[in-house]
């Protein structure tokens, strides 16, 4: 029986409850909280590293996201990480591979699917599989990604599965810059204007909660990306649950959401409002 099967199969035997950590490697403090509430939640704790190329666009970084397996592991070592699933490509995508999850409802809101239409089936298609593999209790996703989030959710929703998706709080550098794999490929430069989009975000959010004009506020917030040296995907307001436009703003749950690309770069973040 191969080494995954039998770590699951043994895990059951003894009715052990098992949490997974989906992730692309490159792990940071990010990644780190999710194991830690991974554990909170589970009797073990599987964290799979796989670069998933099927969310790239050719044009996407696919060859240059980072990779630092060896220190990955020894890092999730030191966390007592039960077990590290770093699947073959030939597992996840046997040669003549042809069949995909492709989303809806959150996956259509004109956000990330916006700018990376092939994203979401890719991430979709993995996490589906990785669920068979793994058959957690289980899983864990970042609301770094909240639209990734809220995609999984409904996917887990709709295809009955028994996985319960695990929502964890954003982890930010000191100055404010959520952590993420992407932050190691910016330069000195780029990484001192990069907390701007953090900043930017926050200053809407009090502005809109404290009763300021929503479109006013964003396009200021827009301009104020700009300025800080970002090519600016999207910045939006949105219904924090459905991620759909605001009907009527007041009263109903407003998450902000943005992207925005410095350099090569391209960054995410999203705060409550
Ligand atoms: P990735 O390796 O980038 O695919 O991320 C794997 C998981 O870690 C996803 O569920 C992400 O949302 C989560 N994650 C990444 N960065 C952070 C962060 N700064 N805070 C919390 N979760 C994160």
């Amino acid at each position: 029986m191969p080494t995954l099967k039998r770590a699951v199969a043994d895990i059951r035997a003894r009715r052990g409850t098992i949490a997974l950590v989906p992730t692309m490697g490159a792990l940071h403090a990010g990644h780190f909280s999710l194991v830690r509430i991974a554990k909170q939640r589970a009797d073990r704790v599987i964290v799979s590293i796989f670069v998933n190329p099927t969310q790239f666009a050719p044009n996407e970084g696919l060859g240059t996201y980072p990779r630092t397996f060896a220190s990955d592991v020894a890092a999730l070592a030191e966390l007592n990480t039960d077990l590290v699933w770093a699947p073959a490509m030939e597992t996840m995508y046997p040669t003549g591979f042809a069949t995909q999850i492709v989303p809806g409802g959150p996956a259509k809101v004109g956000l990330e699917d916006a700018f990376r239409p092939h994203f979401f089936a890719g991430v979709a298609t993995v996490v589906t599989k990785l669920f068979i593999q793994c058959e957690p209790d289980f899983a864990l996703f970042g609301e770094k990604d909240y639209q990734q989030l809220k995609v999984v959710t409904r996917l887990a929703r709709d295809l009955g599965l028994k996985t319960r998706i695990v929502a964890a709080p954003i982890v930010r550098e000191l100055d404010g810059l959520a952590q993420s794999s992407r932050n190691r490929l910016l330069a000195p430069a780029e990484r001192a204007a990069a907390p701007a989009l953090y900043s930017v975000l926050k200053g809407c959010a009090e502005r809109i909660a404290a009763g300021g004009p929503l479109e006013g506020v964003l396009d200021e917030g827009r301009a104020a990306i700009t300025r800080a040296g970002f090519a600016l995907d999207y910045l939006e307001a949105r219904h924090a649950e459905t991620l759909g436009r605001l009907a009527a703003p007041i009263g109903e749950p407003i998450r902000l959401l943005v992207a925005a690309r410095i350099g090569k770069t391209r960054l995410i973040d999203n705060v409550a409002v």
